[in-house]
């Protein structure tokens, strides 16, 4: 079976998700397990866009091996592809991606230039990158908007240019399944005829089409396609990567393609990208959604057959759904914890090692078993952040049917100890309202979510919430035994990245305090 081949561009576009911020330590750890599912190529990002950026590609290409990995710049700004290659150039298999907009909309609202005038831009820019590697892939922006015959000249000069792969971008998610084939189809014509070029598809859900037109892509001809771990991105997301490959994989006989990702990497790496974008899944989402491979008996009187019902289409352990690992206790030693961070794609230094086996003891001491999903929380808790201004060093609620919920709560703010108490409606409100009176900052509380990270009742609760100030979007997340506790440091957490995007905080109003936070 001929393959396509798996773009996985959840780094760069994914992250445009609104509120995701993730560390330096959060994208490697991303990567290395994007690499683990085994992806054809890797999207790193947009290292002409910030310092940032550009440090995390250059650490994702140092410590990350296998996929492809891919770097964009813009083709109106030919000192991207310099500063571009002077990242790529240290990975084995490196790829410069390049875009214009082609649709009449887009050129005219981005670039205010002529079809013509558009395609010399993309051509000089595709030369350009030639200049430093022959794997260059260059993606027409709106292109299902766009009218065929002009896509068509813009693709014809994209591989005379050189361009390996040439990539057709659903841009706003308008697209549908029988356009995405018979413009796929029109155009691969014109592939075919110029000698090489492979085609490719990035699509976007506003219309919860992108797997369908990913898939239709796919059936007209597109040798790669574009996705995101659980579909994550700007909008309504991108292509969900988990729900095209388990199409593929349920339908390969109709599609006579096959990817080479390893199907039991699926549920960790879904997992692990809702743990640190901090965007849940909901019941229902396909492939990863709790209720989806749970039947109900259609007919209750065939309740005694003991056989699993016929209506699975594919087997969740398949993709790792069960895929605890093993699991780790407290009188597990040293050398077995430190095979297992080796085993999840970490590497740390002695000290560092040491000082996470304390936390792992302490874990271990709180709850029993460690399973693998508490030790990625755990590691990720000490993972760098930006900037920490605040931390929490204390918290004591009292709650319960007797007493009015309240907290008591010591933070260190700049390096100084703050303490103060104050009542709530509950006890995750009491806390909230006492730090945010300590550190003078009202964000607006979106979003806020408790999960079990594990099975049985000692689970970590794993809490992530996002708050507002000022038009900036955050996440926070935290996680511990005690849900209140990781209430309190996702709160801390939230308003630490607050703090590193947004400076001091707008002029406080305590006014405001009673109507910020819903009743918890
Ligand atoms: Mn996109």
């Amino acid at each position: 079976m001929a393959r396509v081949s798996i773009f996985d561009t959840t780094l760069r576009d994914g992250l445009k998700s609104p509120g995701t911020i993730l560390s330096l330590e959060e994208k490697l750890r991303m990567a290395r397990q994007l690499a683990r599912l085994n992806v054809d190529v890797l999207d790193i990002g947009f290292p002409a866009a910030s310092e940032e950026q550009f440090s995390a590609a250059e650490r994702i290409i140092q410590e990350v091996k296998g996929p492809e990995l891919c770097v964009l710049a813009r083709a109106t700004n030919l000192r991207d592809f310099d500063i571009a290659w002077n990242v790529l150039k240290h990975a084995p298999r490196g790829r410069l991606h390049t875009f214009v907009p082609v649709s009449r909309a887009y050129r005219e609202h981005y670039l205010k230039k002529s079809l013509k005038e558009t395609v010399e831009i993309a051509v000089k820019a595709i030369a350009r990158a030639r200049e430093y590697t022959d794997n260059v892939e260059f993606s027409l922006v709106d292109a299902f908007r766009a009218d065929p015959e002009e896509v068509k000249a813009m693709v014809r000069a994209a591989l005379k240019a050189g361009a390996a792969v040439v990539n057709l971008a659903d841009t706003v998610g308008a697209a549908t399944p029988s356009h995405v084939k018979s413009l796929l189809r029109f155009i691969g014509k014109q592939g075919e005829s110029s000698g090489k070029g492979r085609l490719s598809i990035h699509c976007h859900n506003d219309l919860g089409l992108a797997v369908a037109n990913s898939l239709a892509a796919i059936e007209g001809g597109a040798e790669q396609v574009h996705c995101t771990v659980n579909g994550i991105g700007e909008r309504a997301g991108n292509a969900p990567l988990e729900e095209v490959l388990v199409a593929l994989r349920a339908h390969g006989e109709l599609f006579k393609k096959e990817s080479g990702v390893k199907m039991e990497e699926i549920y960790p790496t879904c997992r692990l990208v809702s743990r640190l974008t901090g965007i849940g899944l909901q019941p229902h989402k396909p492939v990863v959604g709790s209720n989806v491979f749970v039947f109900e008996p259609v007919v209750p009187q065939l309740e005694d057959n003991e056989d699993k019902p016929p209506c699975e289409i594919i087997d969740p352990r398949e993709l790792g759904a069960d895929n605890v690992g093993d699991v780790l206790a407290a009188e597990t030693g040293l050398e077995a914890f430190r095979n297992k961070l080796m085993e999840l794609g970490y590497e740390f230094t002695e000290d560092q090692t040491s000082q996470y086996y304390e936390d792992f003891k302490d874990l271990a001491g709180k709850k029993g078993l460690v399973f693998d999903a508490d030790l990625e929380l755990l590691l990720g808790s000490r993972s760098p952040m930006m900037q920490v201004r605040y931390r929490l060093l204390y918290l004591n609620v009292t709650a319960g049917s007797i007493s009015v919920p309240n907290a008591t709560v010591q933070l260190e703010v700049d390096g100084q100890i703050l303490q103060d108490a104050g009542f709530g409606h509950g006890p995750v409100d009491a806390a909230f309202k006492t730090i945010c009176k300590i550190v003078r900052r009202f964000p607006k509380l979106v979003r806020y979510e408790v999960r079990a990270v594990t099975g049985g009742t000692d689970a970590q609760g794993e809490v992530s919430l996002r708050l507002e100030e000022g038009g900036c979007l955050v996440s926070g997340r935290a996680v511990d035994t005690d849900i209140v506790l990781a209430s309190a440091r996702a709160l801390v957490d939230g308003l630490n990245k607050l703090e590193s995007l947004q400076g001091e905080p707008p002029i406080s109003e305590f006014t405001d305090m009673e109507s910020w936070l819903p009743r918890l």
